[in-house]
């Protein structure tokens, strides 16, 4: 029987490397051969035991790319050889009442890979159909990795958001989805305004293409936003809720916060929201296709994520440096697994 290589972690940050057997995939399955797997700030849920069955042993990892190596029963628009991604929502049932009325990012059946069932830290990767995204050949793996996770993200918020091309459009962070989140912001033709702590971000800044940087620390960054007329969208990454809360009073009329860094709590000023009609909101990822339009519209436009690449084991060791500061919002990396 052939085996793959894997990377199972158990309770917290118990990794170990071990042998598993090549099975066939289950029907509405494919079996993927990783090439490439990003280390994401979400992948304490599954390296720190915050899952459902800690003692069971689990595979984080959930920004995948790899190779259709087979196709389970009942799967028909995959064929082995084609390459694909996998990233944090691991495909929609199509049975459940969110699936019914068509909201698959809301499925109540959703598996999440490196959370309730086996990632990409491994050789191999068994995915439900519809949660797999086509990548373009021309796409460097390493780099389309992050792009299915901190890209769709910040892409899909970004490009949902109502904004239109001139409006100021701000983004908290620089970190893993910020400095994606800023790209993107510009690419769509916003006046991109990057906020973050320190002068000395501001190259950084610029070169991502932010024609206006805001250093949180010596600046209010809610009356620069004001003196550009207020932001129509800030788009905030950081995972610091007071940093969040700081910033709300820089929204324009009608302008909306979208929320898509996981910060423990946030204040808000009922004032500032009910006059001029202000809002804060949440997003949630994407879809498979939202991911496809996300490599779609990076290899048309040029963003890319700024990666390090190591081999896979080294990978895991930064997965438990990342996972012992899990309020510090990491940069992305993308890991070999090869
Ligand atoms: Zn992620
Ligand atoms: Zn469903």
């Amino acid at each position: 029987m052939p085996t793959y290589r894997a990377f199972q972690v158990t309770g917290q940050r118990q990794f170990e490397l071990v042998e598993r057997e090549v099975v066939d995939p289950e029907p509405g399955h494919v079996r993927v051969r990783v090439l490439a797997c990003g280390v994401c700030h979400s992948d304490f849920l599954g390296v720190e035991g915050v899952r459902p069955d800690p003692g069971q042993p689990m595979v984080p990892g959930h920004e995948i790319i790899g190779v259709v190596d087979a196709v389970g029963p009942g799967v028909n628009t995959w064929n082995v050889g084609e390459r694909v991604g996998l990233g944090f929502l691991g495909g929609h049932c199509g049975e459940c009442a969110q699936c019914q009325r068509g909201d698959f990012v809301n499925c109540l059946n959703q598996p999440q890979p490196g959370t309730s069932e086996d990632g990409g830290y491994a050789d191999i990767v068994y995915a439900r159909a519809t949660g797999l995204v086509r990548v373009p050949e021309s796409m460097n793996p390493i780099e389309a990795a992050p792009l299915l996770c901190a890209g769709i993200t910040t892409f899909n918020a970004l490009r949902n958001s109502g904004a239109r091309p001139g409006d100021v459009v701000a983004v908290l962070g620089l970190g893993g989805l910020g400095h994606l989140g800023v790209q993107y912001a510009a690419k769509c033709g916003f006046k991109t305004v990057a906020i973050a702590r320190g002068k000395d971000k501001e190259p950084l800044a610029r070169q991502l293409g932010a024609a206006i940087y805001i250093d949180s620390q010596s600046q209010d960054p809610a009356a620069e936003l004001q003196k550009l007329g207020g932001a129509n969208v800030i788009l905030s990454t950081v995972t610091v809720g007071d940093a969040m809360s700081a910033v709300q009073g820089g929204l324009a009329i009608k302008g909306t916060m979208i929320v898509i860094g996981a910060a423990e709590s946030l204040q808000l000023s009922p004032i500032v929201l009910l006059m001029g009609n202000r809002s804060v909101k949440g997003w949630y990822s994407g879809t498979a296709i939202d991911s496809q339009d996300t490599l779609a519209f990076s290899a048309l436009s040029g963003v890319r994520p700024m990666i390090e690449t190591m081999p896979s084991g080294q990978g895991v060791n930064s997965l438990l440096s990342f996972s012992k500061h899990p309020v510090e919002p990491p940069s992305t990396y993308s890991c070999n697994s090869r």
